[in-house]
């Protein structure tokens, strides 16, 4: 059965998107650590990011750059966070979480609400930068 992030990326699923290519596609997270907590993922399904091709890896890692520089142009922060877990959804995926501190990429603790006019204008806004 395919993976939610390959039914979101054949668009039988919605997401609020920020940018794609070809191959790769960026959405918001829906329970996100912060707004603009991102997740890039390539299309091609895989679960294990390490089993990925190198060329695919490479190319979602610089995919995964441009999108982190719009991030931080839109949202104020020290930086992006950058995370690989995989545990909940078996389909290779990084995340990209606005950060100003060490606890801000603590997956465990309480994620943000957002609004659903805050998701589709942020999306819109970083997707603008990319
Ligand atoms: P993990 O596989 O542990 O890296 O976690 C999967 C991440 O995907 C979690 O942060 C979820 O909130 C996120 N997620 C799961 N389903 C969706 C979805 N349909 N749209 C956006 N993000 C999702």
């Amino acid at each position: 059965m395919a993976s939610i992030f390959s039914r979101i990326a054949a668009g039988e699923i919605p997401c609020y998107k920020v940018a794609e290519t070809d191959q790769y596609l960026a959405f918001l997270d829906i329970n996100p650590l912060a707004k603009g907590h991102t997740l890039v993922i390539p299309k091609q399904e895989t679960d294990y990011i390490f089993d990925l091709d190198d060329n695919l890896l490479a190319g979602l890692v610089l995919f995964a750059k441009k999108v982190a520089l719009a991030i931080e142009q839109t949202v104020p922060c020290e930086r992006i966070g950058i995370a690989v877990i995989g545990l909940e959804v078996p389909h290779a995926h990084l995340h990209l979480v606005p950060i100003n501190s060490l606890h801000d990429l603590d997956f465990t603790k309480p994620r943000v609400k957002i609004t659903k006019e805050e998701y589709a204008q942020l999306a819109q806004e970083i997707g603008q930068k990319v």
